[in-house]
């Protein structure tokens, strides 16, 4: 397993569909009911309101009715309708803490300190995260893209979809408008279960791979949420478990390494300036 490769491909490390469902799950049964008492903002571009709004004073009394995903954005509803959309980017991470918690987590620039005493905590090394207030009538809907694990998300809709569309297929898994939430680990996943070179341009694939590909998306991401996600560098979920879905890449990472089905080496290329591990022998 090669290291992530962090610091040269920085987007690529955004915790994706599964790591972002695996946290919300957590961060459900932790929160949902609870009442902010309070709010402390330490480093006010993460902490993002509406123009004219104060952050802190506009959260103070609100009760969580609810913490679901959309993207791979979590998204907290308040009793009042509006809603907190968070972006753990690289190194955010959502940490809940009991009242008898020693000290705030290392590197929390947002606290929401409870009526029970526990508290939530955004904490980010590299502060790219965000953490966002939206008011109740916001028409906010991340960046449009069907979600991949919905009833929406058919065969025939993925089918047509790539129709006429001369990009890299890999390149329109990618696209947040297109399909929400896959990133790099999960499109190199589903491409190679699907046996499809990643740079394939996506009008020119057969209709039979296409349905294969779409298989493929659904089933790599399903084991990878029932496997709580994939640990690459420091992804913990808000629990501060690791997940366990690293130890079931296929290729992802893992250059010079047999590939699972035909044993040959796994190859890795740079496409959209991102690391992409494949086997030519499978994928075609
Ligand atoms: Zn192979």
């Amino acid at each position: 397993m090669q290291p992530c490769e962090h610091v040269r491909e920085s987007k690529i490390c955004v915790p994706e569909l599964p790591e972002v469902e695996t946290i919300v799950r957590g961060l459900k049964r932790a929160v949902v009911g609870k009442t902010i008492a309070a709010v402390v903002v330490t480093m006010a571009k993460i902490a993002v309101a509406p123009p004219g709004v104060d952050f802190a004073a506009a959260l103070a009394g609100e009760q969580i009715v609810d913490v679901g995903r959309r993207a791979k954005f979590a998204v907290i509803t308040l009793a009042s309708g509006r809603r907190l959309t968070v972006h753990l980017r690289m190194t955010g991470r959502l940490i809940v803490q009991a009242p008898d918690a020693q000290a705030p987590y290392p590197y929390t620039h947002v606290r929401f300190a409870f009526t029970d005493g526990w508290s939530l905590s955004f904490a980010d090394v590299r502060q790219f995260g965000r953490v966002r207030l939206l008011e109740a009538d916001s028409a906010w809907d991340a960046d449009g893209g069907v979600e991949p694990l919905s009833e929406a998300f058919t065969c025939e809709a993925f089918v047509s979809m790539l129709d006429g569309r001369r990009t890299p297929v890999k390149s329109l898994l990618l696209d947040q408008a297109k399909v929400a939430g896959i990133g790099n680990i999960y499109a190199c996943e589903a491409l190679w279960e699907a046996g499809i070179r990643p740079t394939r341009r996506a009008q020119t694939i057969s209709k039979p791979a296409r349905r294969r590909l779409h298989g493929a998306i659904v089933d790599v991401l399903q084991r990878s949420i029932d496997a709580r996600g994939t640990s690459v560098d420091d992804y913990v979920d808000a629990e501060g478990l690791k997940g366990g879905f690293q130890n079931e890449l296929s290729v992802y990472g893992r250059l010079g390494e047999p590939c699972p089905r035909c044993g040959n080496a796994i190859v890795r290329t740079v496409l959209g300036q991102r690391g992409t591990w494949w086997c030519r022998r499978c994928q075609k």
